[in-house]
């Protein structure tokens, strides 16, 4: 597929790849800050920091989801057997809350060959990391509620701390008040239309969550209602989406029933059947943070691939 670019957006994007930029250290000293601070915070409420898991019979199908695009996906085959480079580790994180320990996070590199039309989209990456979590019996309040620790915790030390990076980066950054507004992904479709993300981004002067989003099998739906009891976290000043999560399906029939329903194969899942099969799939919640678009947001930067050091821009295969 032939993707030709403009003038304008060639000249931008080399700004953006370029390594030796003066503005990187400081970027990378926020970055820093930030994930001690919300680290620090995970491991004094007991989370178990898990490494992460890169190649795997099983990860998240992607699908169906309303960002939906993807190019390819990298298959590879080692001893004679086929693997997936992880697209997020959501598998993996239900079965471990299920076995023990019942909270967890990991810093989980997710590798999505996302469409070429996405360069200069300044949010996506093909390769990215999530701080990723999941609690056992959680609900969606308590991870709000932790998010919202865990993302005002953030600003306020890079606030008080960080000045002189902040300075450098010409940010003039804004605690957020707790707790933030909730929306239902409906009543912003019926405000804005299709647009809504964008829209909500750029009206809120905080973070907000937008609930009740259709999207895959593995996020909680009520069958009666049709709700879907799951979430994204949109920030404010057009950032967009940072984190999305959900409360999660751990009955056998509903699983089977929505795997069948969007299509994906059934032994590419067996694990989670297996175990919600003889209930020992337990109920949970969690949510995935985009570290590079936190921290864009942080900092106040035009594109997420400023924050990487050897930038991962759709489209773009760098020497390094
Ligand atoms: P997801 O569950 O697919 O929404 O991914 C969780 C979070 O990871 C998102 O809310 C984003 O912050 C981040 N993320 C997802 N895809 C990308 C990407 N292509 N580039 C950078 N960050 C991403
Ligand atoms: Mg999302």
């Amino acid at each position: 597929m032939e993707y030709r670019l403009q003038d304008k957006q060639i000249s931008y994007l080399a700004s953006v790849m370029r390594i030796n930029d003066s503005k990187l250290p400081a970027i990378l000293r926020i970055q820093s800050k930030v994930l001690k601070t919300m680290t620090d915070i995970l491991l004094e409420k007991d989370f178990q920091w898990v490494l992460p898991v890169m190649l795997a019979k099983s990860t998240d199908p992607l699908w169906p989801d309303p960002g939906y695009s993807i190019e390819e996906r990298i298959e590879v085959e080692v001893y004679g057997t086929k693997v997936k480079t992880m697209q997020s580790m959501i598998v993996h994180k239900r079965v471990l809350v299920s076995l023990g320990p019942e909270k967890i996070f990991i810093l989980s590199p997710n590798i999505r060959i996302e469409s070429r039309k996405r360069m200069t989209t300044g949010k996506h990456l093909y390769e990215f990391t999530q701080l990723d979590l999941e609690s056992a019996y959680a609900k969606m309040r308590d991870i709000f509620q932790l998010f919202e620790e865990l993302v005002t915790k953030s600003i306020e030390v890079v606030k008080k701390e960080m000045r002189r990076e902040l300075e450098i980066l010409s940010r003039d950054l804004r605690v957020p008040n707790t707790p933030f507004r909730v929306y239902k992904r409906s009543e912003l479709e019926k405000e804005y239309g299709d647009n809504w993300e964008e829209e909500i981004s750029k009206t809120s002067e905080d973070p907000v969550w937008v609930t009740d989003i259709p999207r895959e099998f593995y996020d909680y739906q009520d069958f009666e209602t049709g709700e879907w009891r799951n979430y994204d976290l949109i920030l404010p000043e057009g950032y967009g989406e940072v984190l999305s999560g959900a409360e999660r399906e751990y009955e056998y029939e509903k699983l089977l029933k929505k795997i069948t329903r969007d299509g994906l194969r059934k032994e590419d899942y067996r694990i989670i059947l297996d175990l919600a099969e003889k209930k020992l799939l337990k109920p949970s919640a969690g949510a995935g943070i985009g570290v590079e678009r936190f921290i864009r947001y942080i900092c106040g930067l035009k594109h997420v691939g400023e924050v990487q050091p050897f930038p991962r821009i759709p489209g773009i295969v760098p020497d390094l």
